[in-house]
């Protein structure tokens, strides 16, 4: 299916929270959201184990500056009105985004997604004055409990404080001191809330976990993330940028246009392949042992999981590209 078709079937069932009706709940291993979902969220719970990781920051441009390890990216404008953050922190480390800040105060926090990394610092940044912008979508997350099926529990809502201040759905721009800077929505690439912020004059753009140079791209499915949208939404992205604008994931290092590209081209092709393989019946298990991943120039940590990801997300959106799997 050509993307323009897809894409008009995304649009036409936008529904927010309501098309979690449509995501089929296959019971079985449900290990690759576990995963996800755990890795997520006990980022933001504080209780993860192991070293903590290391806070870096580095100057991007004259008034944008890479905060890291906290424990993915976040990123700072200071302006004369203030400084303007994408995305928290953990809540076990946003204490040090904001110390890495010295006193400056932050007029406006983006959420790139709900996910916990990105807002585990929304409660402390919003009682300290800051206004929160998210996707509408994102701030229903946030706001409500919700249910992990892998980790069959329940994960709560965040305090009221931790709650966006100011929702979109589409875009929007504002200015910061001499900064033009706008926002937008980016279609169920990662999440169903995930939004980029693009500070226009220092060509800096921050795109939350729709690009994954690192670390295994996750699907965040049971929200409804896929692949597809996940390419389109770099597409999208492509368009927006210059080939020396800084592109900032979330994981990982800083991004040329030509490094979004190629990773978006290896996306492409593994959607190619396994929404064939997803209409004609086939497993995440037999696109493992198919080689699947191995037709690309890149390296996956937990291929199953990926792949897993990957097949949940097709099955929540089969009518996109078939329609043969029920
Ligand atoms: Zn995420």
């Amino acid at each position: 299916m050509k993307k323009t078709d897809r894409r008009s079937f995304l649009q036409a069932g936008l529904t927010g929270l309501a098309g979690l009706a449509s995501v089929p709940l296959l019971g079985g291993s449900l290990a690759g959201c576990a995963m996800t979902q755990t890795s997520t969220r006990q980022a933001g719970s504080g209780a993860a184990t192991g070293p903590k990781p290391s806070l870096a920051t580095e100057k991007l441009t004259e008034r944008v500056t890479l905060i890291s390890g906290v424990p993915g990216n976040v990123v700072a404008l200071t302006s004369s009105d203030g400084v303007v953050l994408v995305d928290s922190g953990s809540s076990a480390l946003a204490g040090g985004v904001r110390k890495s800040l010295a006193a400056a105060k932050v007029r406006t926090l983006f959420n790139t997604h709900y996910h916990a990394d990105q807002t585990g610092g929304n409660e402390l940044f919003s009682k300290a004055g800051a206004e929160i912008h998210a996707h509408k979508i994102t701030a229903q997350w946030l706001e409500t409990d919700f249910y992990v099926p892998a980790d069959d529990r329940w994960v709560k809502a965040l305090p009221k404080a931790a709650w966006p201040t100011k929702t979109f759905r589409e875009k929007g721009e504002m200015k910061a001191g001499d900064e033009s800077i706008e926002y937008g929505y980016l279609l169920e690439a990662h999440t169903r809330g995930d939004i980029y912020v693009f500070f226009r004059d220092s060509n800096v753009l921050a795109i939350g976990d729709v690009a994954s140079p690192q670390r295994d791209p996750i699907i965040d499915w049971y929200t409804g993330g896929w692949l597809g949208g996940r390419v389109d939404a770099m597409d999208d992205v492509l368009a927006l940028v210059k080939d020396d604008t800084k592109i900032v994931p979330c994981y990982g290092p800083v991004m040329t246009k030509a490094q979004l590209q190629a990773e978006r081209d290896i996306m492409q092709k593994i959607y190619d392949v396994t929404t064939d393989m997803t209409d004609k019946g086939r497993s995440a298990q037999d696109m493992l042992e198919a080689g699947v991943l191995n037709q690309v120039n890149r390296k996956f940590d937990d291929p199953y999981r990926f792949l897993y990801d990957v097949c949940k997300g097709h099955w929540a959106h089969y009518t996109n590209f078939g329609g043969n799997i029920v």
